[in-house]
């Protein structure tokens, strides 16, 4: 990718591979014919692919998210960081690679397992409500994002939208995250997706900035083009949007170059690093 403004750090907040590489082609596959005609993977999901993507387009760290779909997963998703972290499956991982954790409300063993992850040093918690089963407005999850704000981790949540389960808008758009942000105050919280925008009224989203919400700039290429993307991409506050792609469902050069083309070359440095590094504190 070509140098413009400098040497800036480019961090990807929002990224995916499955660890083993064994299990990536089955896992990728599987999610791609859920979303079938809808989205293609750009990756083959492997953790070798992503690092070679990384490097070949300048992207300096990525941020890979695993989503616990079960309560019992923590210990295989711990293993996976821990891996990464310390580059035993590929030595590149260790400065390219900057593993998040993710948690579950109904894990039996919550507090210990949030303690142990905060005492090694993790700083992120990526959620999925769709796939774990909730609704951000239900006061029966407060509790758990409460327990996650208190340890002080940055959550990193789905938000609108989900190409795999079509026709619900109920669990993580604007108004379900906004009433969660409203009875947690403190959380640290990145609403993936420009915010959940995708599949909501125009300026859904608004009441999310007086929230101190976070948005990604991740979304499918698709939705590009279309007003409300442009509009929060463009029009929220720069030490509020952090870059994002999804890898693999969107190419990296493309993704930056969409970024670039819409906020203004000043903003650049703070979207595309700065925020991440002052949230993560790399
Ligand atoms: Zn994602």
């Amino acid at each position: 990718m070509e140098e413009r403004g400098g040497k800036q750090m480019i961090i990807d907040i929002h990224s995916h591979c499955f660890i083993p590489d064994a299990i990536a082609a089955r896992a990728i596959a599987g999610m791609a014919r859920v979303v079938d005609g809808v989205l293609w993977p750009v990756g083959d999901g492997s953790l070798r692919n992503q690092l070679d993507q990384l490097d070949h387009d300048g992207i300096d760290m990525a941020c890979m998210l695993p989503i616990a779909t079960k309560p019992t997963q923590h210990d295989v998703i711990l293993r996976n960081a821990l891996a990464l972290r310390d580059g035993s499956i590929d030595p590149r991982s260790r400065r390219k690679i900057h593993p998040f954790m993710s948690a579950h409300p109904a894990d039996p063993d919550l507090d210990r397992h949030l303690d142990e992850i905060q005492a090694l040093g993790f700083r992120g918690v990526k959620v999925h409500p769709y796939y774990q089963g909730y609704a951000l407005d239900d006061p029966e999850v407060w509790p758990f994002f409460r327990k996650l704000a208190d340890r002080g981790f940055v959550v990193e949540c789905h938000c609108g939208y989900d190409v795999g389960y079509p026709g619900r808008c109920d669990a993580c758009g604007p108004r379900e995250i906004a009433a969660l942000l409203r009875n947690v105050p403190g959380l640290v919280f990145i609403a993936a997706h420009l915010a959940g925008c995708a599949g909501f009224p125009p300026h859904s989203t608004d009441e999310l900035l007086e929230l101190g919400c976070y948005a990604d700039t991740s979304a499918l290429s698709r939705d590009w083009m279309k007003d409300e993307q442009m509009r929060i991409l463009r029009s929220w506050p720069t030490e509020r949007l952090l870059f994002g792609t999804d890898f693999p469902w969107v190419k990296y050069d493309e993704a930056v170059r969409w970024v670039r083309s819409v906020r203004k070359e000043e903003d650049w440095e703070a979207v595309f690093g700065g925020n991440a590094r002052r949230l993560l504190g790399l």
